[in-house]
């Protein structure tokens, strides 16, 4: 019974067969650095390109070449740092991180081990409604290897090092994280704070944010159990996933008497499972040691005050500002600073007038229409200026919600303003009570047994309404529908 009384007070608890369970998360998320060239290196970080196009000499590891530290890397991981509410480290340090593989020439990647560039922060995420802090353990630096195609031609292995030294900012969570969902949503707030901070551009689909997940299971209020890491998940829909068959997994393990081994896992998408990649007692022995060619990372106070002076303002202080001065609903502020080009927008549509109204459009009726088309925003064909058009008409009582939908359309497919369109097409709303009183009048004279009913039956009013604004071709005033209705037809 303990059981059930927890699970009415935990949503998240997963039922066994021997009682609930609960699912433990920490995230190791890799961010590619948004900047031009590499961490330690003069070459191009672009996507794409011939293989080993973008491979400088320290790149390829030739003898004799040393590394130089990018400025403009280290800026981008403090205003990250900051932009999680997280301490910075004025001195950091660079480890080599020894182990073999043909994708990394060095024979080691150059990452941070004790003395990371930023240290403990925080990421506020919502779930279902409410709000729930996620500690962050720590941030660092570090090089991408380059990539190893296997799959070209059978009898031969190759290496393309265009993203070897590329940038990354490791970010380490707390194992805070108590369900797929919430796994889920800390990884999206994650990408949307990093793409306002433009220090990662969060493309998953070309890898350049990518999470190893870890997950352990427990039994309400005991301690963590054995966690296995689940590496390189590239989706934040593989997360869910990723989180729940391994959380089932281990799960089904120890009920049936068994262990969890502390081991890396490959998530495969295809299949639904995880899948081992290698055990504790195969991990690789790293061997860090400082890198004797790079001194240790230092900077002053004052640079990162510099920084932080030019940051953007983050999702968060922008949620509680539209909330504030347009008195959006909690939601409402959610959905349109999830993405910054959204949150500009609507406050450039909203400028100067109603708020909630342009909300409401811009959700429901743009944002709508463009995941419907699979359009981003930037491709909008309706602009922010046209849809504080729209929502003008409907403030000033020109057209009626019912019309804003046609002429949203219209402007959608053909473009223009939207007042002349109103204007030139007649979509003007009536509100002339003498054009309204006569369809209502003929409304009520082709349906004598509904006016019966009516008189019994209030709500069936509804149904006059409908009538009357089919009849004027959605253009008469809903308002002014129902009042002349009521009245003609004496009923409250
Ligand atoms: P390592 O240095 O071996 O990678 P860490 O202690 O730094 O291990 O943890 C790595 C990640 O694993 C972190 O995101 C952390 O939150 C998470 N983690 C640690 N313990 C657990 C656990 N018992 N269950 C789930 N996640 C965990
Ligand atoms: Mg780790």
């Amino acid at each position: 019974m303990a059981n059930k009384a927890s699970s009415a007070t935990n949503s998240n608890l997963i039922p066994g067969a021997t009682g609930d369970w609960e699912v433990v998360i920490g995230m190791e998320v890799h961010a590619q650095v948004n900047s031009r060239a590499k961490l330690f290196s003069g070459a191009s970080t672009q996507f794409g390109g011939e293989p080993n196009d973008h491979v400088s000499l320290v790149d390829a590891a030739m003898p004799g070449m040393l590394p130089v530290i990018n400025k403009e890397c280290v800026a981008q991981a403090i205003r990250t740092g900051l932009g999680l509410k997280a301490q910075i480290n004025l001195k950091s340090v660079f480890d080599r991180k020894n182990y073999f593989y043909p994708d990394l020439p060095q024979g080691y990647q150059i990452s941070q081990y004790k003395q990371p560039i930023v240290g403990e922060g925080e990421i506020e995420i919502e779930i279902d409604g409410g709000a729930k802090t996620v500690g962050i353990e720590r941030l660092h630096l570090e090089q991408d290897a380059g990539k190893s195609i296997h799959d070209q031609h059978p009898e031969f292995s190759y290496v393309d090092l265009n993203r070897s030294g590329v940038a990354l900012m490791e970010i380490v969570s707390r194992p805070d994280l108590r369900s797929a969902k919430e796994a889920q949503a800390y990884v999206t707030k994650l990408r949307t704070i990093l793409r306002y901070l433009g220090t990662c551009d969060g493309d998953m689909e070309k890898g350049n944010l990518r999470a190893d997940v870890n997950v352990s299971v427990r039994r309400p209020g005991d301690e963590f159990g054995t966690r296995c890491e689940i590496k390189n998940v590239n989706s934040i829909r593989f997360i869910g996933q990723a989180v729940e068959v391994e959380a089932r997994r281990q799960i089904d393990i120890i009920e049936d008497g068994g262990t969890i081994d502390q081991e890396t896992r490959l998530f495969d998408s295809a299949k639904g499972e995880t899948r081992s990649m290698r055990s504790k007692e195969e991990a690789h022995d790293y061997r860090y040691f400082p890198d004797p060619d790079l001194l240790p990372l230092e900077f002053s106070q004052s640079y990162v005050d510099e920084l932080a002076k030019d940051l953007p303002e983050l999702p968060d202080e922008k949620k509680a500002r539209l909330v504030g001065d347009f008195g959006l609903t909690d939601y409402d502020a959610s959905v349109l600073v999830a993405e910054r080009e959204r949150a500009d927008f609507f406050e450039a549509a909203a400028k100067g007038r109603d708020g909630k109204q342009t909300a409401n459009f811009v959700i429901n009726e743009l944002l709508g229409r463009l995941n419907k088309e699979g359009h981003d925003l930037a491709d909008s064909p309706v602009s922010a200026e046209q849809i504080g058009g729209i929502v003008d008409l409907i403030s000033n009582g020109t057209i009626s919600g019912k019309i804003a939908k046609d002429l949203f359309e219209i402007v959608w497919s053909e473009g223009g303003d939207p007042a002349e369109i109103v204007d030139k097409r007649g979509m003007k709303q009536v509100t002339d009570t003498g054009a309204i009183e006569k369809a209502v009048d003929e409304v009520i004279v082709a349906n004598p047994d509904k006016v019966e009913a009516v008189k019994a039956k209030p709500s069936m009013i509804g149904w006059f309404v409908g009538q009357v604004m089919k009849a004027s071709g959605g253009k008469a005033n809903p308002k002014a529908v129902n009042d002349i209705l009521k009245k003609k037809l004496g009923v409250e």
